[in-house]
């Protein structure tokens, strides 16, 4: 009897049960929460004032003070003084502490001492700008006809502070009482990431007087057009945890000498080669808790072939991973540790080769992996004739606990302010000053309140950043709940 035929048989019908047992699966994995059934919370805003005052915050240009900035010490003191007078409530009711010259914490008491303080963050400073190629001048705050308000920072991250604050004193002049204390930290150094004066002196000086928090909220979470995750709402995702963020030198000796003559391999040769073998060989994929987490959440909502591939991810993650890997860099980032070079640096003159050559490859680190696994893999794929060298580094932070009541509390704001929306945790790819808040707390999440469009998104750190009279207003409604639902429930 020929065996081949039920082997075949017996394979197909293993096949078709488990497709059968993915399919239920999937029609089972229904939304906790329908979109959109949460009512809907509005105060009573002055829209004109809060973009007046997001006008005159771009106005002031906080430039970080790094390079050929390092004299922009004016316009932070510019920008308290005028952060002074425009919420006078705060600045009534909080302590204000001066940290490193520029960084500022204010300090908000609440009725039960039990409670630990919530920690709100932003930054103040924001990165360089020039009119060139601008639309509106990059610090005039301009508010165009089409309302917007047009500045550096304005996005990243003036509006988030600017509605921050707004939603704080619009609470303290209603005479809203607060349970637990609450402090805002706004770092003066946040865009450099070579000068590190604000958020770790400010964490420093609350552990000195032994400040721990309930947890902190910083920008890097965001709110986005669904459809590109098969989700048809928008999709707010809050930044559970952070990726390491390290620079790595990688570099060759060899002897150099005249161009005129050159002995191959050169150094740059050599170099180069290594920059190219890093390119194409990635760090293994991986599924991080927090990333599984990402896609748990967001399966039930999504369209019929995303539903079915995200619960199923398990069994499906050999493909799932390979098709996050090429379908966009983002996806990509969510499941590897990354490498990019960024600067290269060789002879000092056109016609030397040089003894020395170097590459600064900016690294950022997966949850669950660590700077010397990164090294040891460099090490190995590159071989003993190429140097590997740790300039700065932080490793991926913890993942928050995303059934922590304020992680809860931060969903349900979102959900009163923003019609048709999903909301998931995520691992955040890039970097905050979050990251050195962990002494204090492990729950430390990142949300900015903003819909973005890709192309407003592509004009943070770019030209002609902007943001909507309407999104400040909307920014400043979530603010409230937020501090609501946190900080003033018993
Ligand atoms: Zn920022």
């Amino acid at each position: 009897m020929n065996i081949f035929l039920p082997v075949l048989y017996i394979t197909l019908g293993l096949i078709g049960l488990l497709l059968l047992i993915m399919v239920i699966r999937t029609i089972c994995n229904k939304p906790k929460i329908k979109i959109g059934e949460t009512p809907i919370l509005r105060e009573d805003l002055d829209k004109e004032k809060i973009a007046k005052h997001i006008s005159e915050a771009v106005q002031i240009p906080t430039i970080s003070m790094v390079e050929e900035y390092k004299d922009n010490t004016q316009a932070f003191l510019n920008y308290h003084k005028w952060l002074e007078k425009t919420y006078p409530l705060l600045h009534k009711y909080a302590e204000k502490t001066l940290i490193a010259d520029y960084s500022l914490i204010y300090h908000l008491k609440g009725k039960n001492a039990e409670l630990k303080p919530a920690c709100f963050l932003a930054h103040q400073d924001v990165v360089p700008a020039t009119d060139e190629g601008w639309e509106e001048g990059c610090f005039s705050g301009k508010i165009t006809d089409d309302d917007y308000i047009y500045g550096r920072g304005s996005q990243d991250m003036k509006g988030h502070m600017i509605a921050l604050l707004e939603a704080l004193e619009h609470l303290l002049a209603k005479n809203q009482e607060f349970e637990r204390d609450i402090y805002l930290c706004f770092g003066h150094d946040e865009e450099p990431g070579t000068s590190f004066d604000g958020a770790p002196n400010i964490v420093k000086h609350l552990l000195e007087n032994g400040v721990e928090m309930e947890f902190v909220i910083d920008e890097g979470g965001t709110m986005l057009d669904g459809s590109l995750l098969g989700v048809p709402a928008t999709v707010a995702l809050i930044g559970a945890c952070e990726k390491g963020n390290c620079d790595i030198e990688i570099s060759v000796h060899k002897a150099g000498g005249h161009a005129s003559n050159p002995k191959r391999p050169t150094a740059v040769g050599l170099l180069t080669e290594a920059v190219s073998k890093i390119e194409k060989n990635p760090m293994p994929t991986r599924w991080t808790p927090m990333a599984k987490e990402t896609f748990k959440t967001l399966a039930p909502y999504c369209k019929p072939l995303f539903k079915f591939i995200f619960t199923n991810r398990d069994i499906m993650s050999p493909a799932l991973k390979k098709l996050f890997t090429v379908a966009a860099p983002m996806t990509n980032a969510l499941v590897r540790t990354t490498f990019a070079p960024t600067m290269l640096w060789g002879a000092t003159a056109r016609n030397v080769i040089p003894y020395d050559a170097k590459a600064n490859i900016n690294t950022r680190i997966l949850t669950g992996e660590t700077i010397d696994d990164v090294v040891a893999y460099l090490k190995k794929l590159l071989g003993k004739k190429i140097d590997v060298n740790v300039i700065a580094c932080t490793n991926p932070t913890p993942e928050a606990d995303i059934n922590h009541q304020a992680y809860k509390e931060i969903v349900q704001s979102i959900n009163e302010c923003f019609e048709n929306v999903v909301v998931a945790p995520y691992p955040f790819i890039a970097a905050t000053d979050a990251r050195f808040y962990y002494p204090l707390t492990n729950n430390v999440f990142r949300f900015g309140p903003f819909i973005n469009s890709i192309e407003d998104q592509n004009r943070i750190h770019g030209l002609n950043e902007r943001i909507s009279k309407n999104d400040m207003e909307k920014a400043t409604q979530f603010f409230i709940r937020c501090l609501l639902n946190t900080c003033a429930k018993n």
